[in-house]
């Protein structure tokens, strides 16, 4: 579903992503952790071509995202829906009108929009939030919105950078088990980007690893916490965990 081969990406003489090579599966929720700077933003928006790369490839239900014309980038936005840890609402604009916005670039009637929007409203438990501006919003319930907003499209794949690492422990679980529900309902395949430890061991099925633009490891999450895991013990600095 996204093949990630021998990924290499500077920023200037900086490299930030040095031969990374990952497969995310139709269905999984995979989790990507690491620490401040370890090149995870950077790869996860190399796969919806928020940046390019310089060598290697990416691609996403057979399509080379290094090689997209207009059309075929739009639909590979189409296809990858994105949340992100400070949510990206539209302060001015209700909450109804922050999930419609992607609908209305592409130009959907009016009906269409607002039958879409309260079903994917509905769906994470905040229409009766519709006509409030975001202020007035917990940060969950913001997150509820940007996740309702990411889905308009119907698309495959949800990106998530940071999903919770804004959010308390107890709003983190109920979003995670909302991620898990849509994962689990909608078939949507979930990339979970975190320096969270808890956010991977409670919903990730695999996980790579990631450190100084390198993936240490990638294997089924309980493989990875099993154990003495050399790649997990540099990752937290040879703490016991
Ligand atoms: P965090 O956990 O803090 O979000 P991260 O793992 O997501 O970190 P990235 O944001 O991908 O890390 O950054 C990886 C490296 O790329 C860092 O050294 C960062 O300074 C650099 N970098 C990221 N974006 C840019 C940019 N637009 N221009 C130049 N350098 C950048
Ligand atoms: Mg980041």
């Amino acid at each position: 579903m996204i093949e990630i081969k021998n990924v290499n990406k500077y920023f200037g003489e900086n490299q930030v992503l040095t031969d990374v090579s990952v497969d995310i599966e139709q269905g999984e929720i995979f989790g990507i952790i690491g620490h401040s700077g370890a090149g995870k933003s950077t790869l996860l928006r190399c796969i919806n071509r928020l940046e390019t790369f310089d060598t290697g490839s990416i691609v996403v239900d057979g399509n080379n995202v290094g090689n997209l014309n207009e059309k075929e980038l739009r639909d590979l936005r189409k296809n990858l829906g994105m949340i992100f840890q400070h949510f990206s609402l539209l302060e001015r604009k209700t909450v109804f009108e922050n999930v419609a916005l992607p609908m209305e670039c592409f130009g959907f009637p009016k009906d269409e929009i607002k039958r879409r929007v309260e079903e994917l409203l509905d769906l994470v438990g905040i229409l009766d939030k519709k006509d409030d501006k975001p202020r007035n919003l917990s940060g969950g319930q913001k997150q509820r919105v940007a996740i309702a907003r990411a889905l308009t499209m119907s698309p495959s794949v949800l990106l998530c950078d940071e999903a919770t690492s804004a959010l308390d422990p107890k709003t983190t679980n109920s979003i995670l088990s909302l991620l898990q529900e849509i994962n689990e309902k909608l078939g949507i395949t979930i990339v979970m980007v975190t320096h969270q430890m808890e956010v991977i061991k409670q919903i990730c099925t695999r996980t790579a690893i990631m450190d100084g633009g390198k993936i240490l490891e990638i294997g089924n999450t309980e493989d990875i916490f099993l154990n003495n895991n050399k790649p997990l013990r540099k990752l937290l600095g040879e703490e016991n965990i």
